[in-house]
């Protein structure tokens, strides 16, 4: 039976990719070898390794800015302290919209002063602030684009600031933005571009040598640059993986055409939830996530035969995150239309049932 896998994270990815995957790990371009038993010096690794770095740089537009691209290790989680590590000299300053952005401060005051310019904290995290201040002197200002676990998704970046750096784990190649706005962009590869155990890091040249203190190599963005994003064995598989999901990617026509197909889903789901009595979403209308969108069941006796329904119709994935309860549909690149039509089928049949 077809499952539709709303997972947040590790995510879909398309079945071509896969498919080749899965060929590669057997038998990698002919070569009588597997990927992930040859040499990450050998031509056909250092190949698609200059490819998945410059297929990022391809789709984000950001060619020849000064921008470098590099697949590193650790998770998002290792930059929330490779960033202040190698930015942060006196004070940053950090919107807090979740649960990630405060792991991302915990960390960063381990290395200067965190100034959190505007939370949305004291309403467990169900909107985006907007409007606020910035404080003069920061050496850089650290936002979340989408939040993954309260499905929320910044529409507005502060404009012109420079400086800014985004985490953009779970949606990062879901939407156009002007990301040369952003000085450093960095993103979990198992949301929306591949397996764990690959991290992706946009950075702009130009903001890096500034802090004072000594950095360990394998933290100092610099040495990953210089070595071309193999400084130490990269995580081969996740690497190749996220450059067969990028390459996907560009064939369909980009980040402008997958776009529109997430704004398709979203608008499908999130007017089944507002029509619907039976379910209410979590966010604020204004700032609900294209990526991830949270909701609940109006009553809770509904709760078992919803779940029935779901597991009937093959659906995965939907529980809510442990901190928010109800459920959260994760609409990834790779999830397509006709997933979120068999969840709209499922809760309008609730509907008629309750
Ligand atoms: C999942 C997630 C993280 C953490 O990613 P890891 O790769 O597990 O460290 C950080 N930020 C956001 C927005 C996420 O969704």
């Amino acid at each position: 039976m077809k499952k539709h896998n709303f997972s947040a994270g590790p995510c879909i990815l398309p079945q071509e990719v896969l498919a080749q995957a899965s060929e590669a790990v057997k038998d990698f371009n002919g070569s009588g070898l597997s990927l992930i038993e040859i040499s990450h010096r050998s031509k056909d690794f250092v190949e698609v390794m200059e490819k998945a770095r410059s297929l990022v740089l391809e789709l984000l537009g950001l060619e020849g800015k000064g921008y470098q691209a590099l697949f590193l290790q650790g998770g998002a989680s290792m930059e929330f302290l490779m960033i202040a590590y190698n930015l942060l000299e006196t004070k940053a300053g950090y919107v807090n919209t979740g649960t990630w952005s405060d792991k991302a401060i915990k960390e960063a005051k381990l290395f200067g002063e965190v100034v959190e310019v505007a939370s949305s904290k004291a309403e467990k995290f169900n909107f985006v602030p907007q409007g606020y201040g910035i404080p003069d002197g920061l050496d850089y200002l650290h936002i979340t684009s989408n939040n993954t676990i309260f499905g929320t998704q910044t529409k507005n970046f502060p404009k012109s600031y420079t400086n800014l750096i985004c985490d953009m784990s779970s949606d990062i190649f879901s939407r156009q933005l002007d990301f040369s706005q952003f000085d450093l962009i960095y993103a979990g590869a198992q949301k929306n571009m591949g397996p764990a155990g690959t991290t992706l890091v946009v950075i702009k040249e130009d903001i890096l040598g500034k802090v004072s203190r000594q950095i360990p190599s394998m933290l100092d963005y610099k040495v990953h640059i210089g070595k071309d994003s193999m400084f130490n064995t990269p995580s081969v598989f996740a690497v190749y993986v996220s450059m067969l999901t990028l390459d996907w990617l560009k064939n369909m026509g980009g980040i402008d055409a997958i776009e529109k197909i997430n704004e398709k889903k979203a608008q499908l789901l999130y007017s089944e939830i507002d029509l619907s009595p039976v379910f209410e979403g979590y966010a604020r209308k204004d700032d609900r996530s294209l990526m991830n969108a949270t909701f609940s069941l109006t009553e809770d006796k509904l709760k078992g035969t919803f779940e029935k329904m779901l597991q009937e119709a093959g659906i995965n994935g939907l529980n809510g995150h442990r901190s928010v309860g109800g459920y959260r549909a994760s609409m990834y690149n790779a999830l397509s239309l006709e997933s979120v039509g068999v969840l709209v089928d499922v809760m309008s049949e609730m509907e008629r049932k309750a």
